[in-house]
């Protein structure tokens, strides 16, 4: 018998009220935080979490996230017939945000601005 116990495993969750999108400031319809686990300097695994924010303007052309967007009216409201296919779409669309990755030649170009004083 095993006298450690076991942590409990984080899983995603919707976040209450949506923040603003991180690359156009404008508020976002959903957002949703997310385990996320690297190897610190030292090889060290470190846990934390990621959000990803769906934005009716940004995400505009990935389908997952237009899947999404066409159910939210233009109060962030989801009628009540469309509940079963917002759950469908918004699982779809996290399952695409989670598989990001970082553009690192936007985030180099960001890095030069801060250093150069321009952020
Ligand atoms: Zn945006």
């Amino acid at each position: 018998m095993s006298t450690q116990r076991a942590e409990p495993v984080p899983t995603s969750q919707l976040v209450g009220d949506a923040l603003a999108c991180p690359r156009c400031g404008r508020p976002g319809l959903l957002t949703i935080r997310y385990p996320h686990t690297w190897h610190g300097r030292t090889g060290q695994l470190v846990r934390g979490f990621k959000e990803a924010v769906l934005c009716a303007v940004c995400d505009r052309g990935e389908t997952a996230a237009e899947d999404v967007i066409a159910l939210v009216d233009t109060q962030g409201q989801i009628g009540p017939g469309n509940t079963e296919r917002f759950l469908h779409c918004a699982f779809s669309w996290i399952d695409h945000a989670r598989g990001r990755e970082p553009d690192f030649a936007v985030l180099a170009e960001e890095e030069q601005c801060w250093r150069s004083g321009e952020l």
